[in-house]
């Protein structure tokens, strides 16, 4: 089916109910999901994604592209974020000028936005609106209703949407977590009730739909956490990711358990420490101390939490592995926990992270030696005791690669639910008997290039790239009006060694390489600029790709007196 540009070119009837993934769908991460009801558009998360080995270099912040909601954007009736990761509320400062509707979220989730819309300078231009978890809300023709879930960050829900006689429990991010030390426990009466009401359809978290089992509690982590620090007689420096608050509360217990005080490295984790604290969470968080006093603290009395989980080179971790962090360096015998997942296409930077911390004698300690990470998604017993409290007709999972989501579909139909596959930009009709695709519309990635937001496949980006494969070479060229040359050619590399040979001898014969070619063009072919420069291009890439077997990015300038 060929794409639209548009979802105002979609065929939609009135009366009915239409879901539409613009994100998070055959991917982890950016997630955006467009329900479709009467001319009205309900929007459920406004993610990011961050660019990894097969990004264009210098891309580090990847958001959905949105172009298909543009003639249609004074019919949104509301953005809903269901909770505070980066994957669902992180592109709403950079899409705000696209969407420009009202913003609905819980108040930690509402903190975390604020704090993002301050930053780029939008506070005062969002309306932003705080919903407790658990109430109800009518936004146009849409029935909302928050319910909360836990995860591994403070106040995560699901929502369940009803508008045209359809009933659609739209997970967000969970897991069933028994004791989730911090934030309320996930409210099964409430599940059990909306089964016995009739959930028609459940858009669901796919993440670990391959994982057998259930992710394990928080509370088990901890237990691991305190094991692994307590027997630790030096410095103990965690990495996790800045916003599982959850983890954060388990390293502040630890903390207290083992007579430690904490200092952390990294802006986000203060930042999120800081909203969760300003909005009631981790009370119990110990004091921090200032990096400045480490000097006067023992290091068997130090427990560091430092950005850069996933071995981001300019986060904390990196820093102190590499011993360039300002305020700290590591020293033998101290030991780096990584209390986190290691995210596909992170492995080698992490590898590299390992390698560096070993040579400095600092013991590293990962999920493989230890039980130190719970994911905060839902392991196929969990998602199963979801659809045995829910007892929906149909699932649409999303959240997930092709083969979580087809896992997730593959259970389903183990418990004689009903799926439908989506991908980004399929435009379902969610019916009584099922959901059906009608249409398809265009999505995309945008990725970050200082302000602006370019398609991944925008020329400039593959140039990065091939300027990043293999470097530059220009080319000047300055003639006079008889196409002469009035000076030596000038040719400069940048990013290309020029190996075993004289760098002096390459740009002589590469001068006189040119020099011999303008000689032997037809006047046609020296007059015209473009004809000379396709020439210039030629010959002096094959010799460059010759003489040093390499194939930079050419940039050949032709100047006339
Ligand atoms: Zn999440
Ligand atoms: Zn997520």
């Amino acid at each position: 089916m060929k794409p639209v540009s548009n979802l105002s070119q979609v065929p939609f009837v009135d009366g009915e109910l239409y879901f539409v993934p613009l994100g998070g769908s055959g991917e982890i991460g950016m997630n955006l999901n467009v329900y479709q009801c009467d001319g009205q558009f309900l929007l459920v998360d406004v993610g990011i994604t961050f660019g990894d080995d097969s990004t264009p270099p210098g891309i580090d912040v990847i958001c959905p592209d949105v172009s298909a909601l543009r003639s249609v954007r004074e019919q949104i009736v509301g953005i809903v974020i269901t909770h505070a990761h980066e994957d669902h509320v992180g592109a709403l400062h950079y899409l705000w000028n696209q969407l420009k509707a009202p913003v609905y979220c819980t108040p930690f989730t509402a903190s975390v936005a604020r704090r993002k819309l301050g930053e780029a300078g939008l506070l005062d231009q969002v309306p932003l609106h705080e919903v407790l978890p658990g109430s109800h809300l009518q936004l146009g023709c849409f029935d909302l209703e928050w319910v909360t879930l836990t995860h591994s960050i403070p106040e995560p829900n699901a929502l369940v949407i009803q508008t045209a006689g359809r009933c659609v429990f739209h997970t967000g991010d969970w897991k069933l977590d028994p004791h989730p030390l911090q934030g309320d426990h996930y409210d099964d009466r409430r599940l059990l009730a909306l089964g016995e009401s009739g959930v028609e359809f459940v858009v669901g978290d796919s993440t670990n739909a391959t994982v057998e089992g259930w992710s394990g509690s928080e509370a088990e982590c901890h237990k691991a956490l305190l094991e692994v620090i307590a027997k630790q007689p030096n410095r103990v420096a965690v990495t996790c990711f800045s916003s599982n608050t959850a983890r954060l509360a388990s390293l502040g217990d630890v903390a207290h358990e083992t007579g430690r005080r904490v200092t952390v490295l990294g802006r986000s984790l203060f930042n999120y420490l800081q909203t969760a604290k300003s909005t009631g969470y981790l009370k119990n968080f110990p004091e921090l101390v200032p990096t400045e006093d480490l000097d006067y603290l023992p290091r068997s009395e130090q427990l560091i939490l430092a950005t850069g989980s996933q071995g981001e080179p300019r986060a904390a971790m990196a820093r102190l592995a590499k011993g360039e962090h300002q305020d700290l360096l590591l020293e033998p015998d101290d030991t780096v926990v990584f209390s986190s997942k290691v995210i596909p296409g992170n492995e080698k930077k992490l590898d590299r992270l390992y390698d560096l911390l070993s040579q400095k004698k600092v013991h590293v300690v990962t999920e493989k030696e230890a039980p130190i990470h719970v994911s905060g998604h839902p392991c196929r017993d969990e998602l199963r005791w979801m659809y045995r409290a829910l007892r929906p007709k149909h699932v649409i999972p999303v959240h997930g690669e092709e083969r979580h989501m087809a896992a997730h579909a593959e259970l389903a139909s183990e418990l004689g639910i009903g799926s439908a596959r989506v991908v980004n930009g399929d435009v379902l009709h969610l019916a009584a008997s099922g959901a059906t695709m009608i249409a398809k519309v265009a999505t995309g990635r945008l990725g970050l290039s200082g302000s602006s937001l370019v398609p991944l496949n925008h020329r400039a980006l593959t140039e990065r790239r091939a300027l990043a494969d293999g470097g530059l070479m220009t080319l000047t060229v300055v003639l006079d009006q008889k196409a002469r040359l009035v000076t030596e050619p000038q040719i400069q590399f940048v990013g290309v060694p020029a190996g075993e040979i004289d760098p002096e001898s390459l740009q002589s014969d590469l001068q006189y390489a040119v020099e011999e070619l303008l000689s032997e063009l037809n006047s046609r072919t020296l007059q015209s600029d473009d004809a000379l420069r396709n020439e210039l291009q030629r010959e002096v890439g094959t010799l460059v790709r010759r003489w040093l077997g390499v194939k930079p990015k050419q940039l050949v300038n032709v100047i006339r007196l």
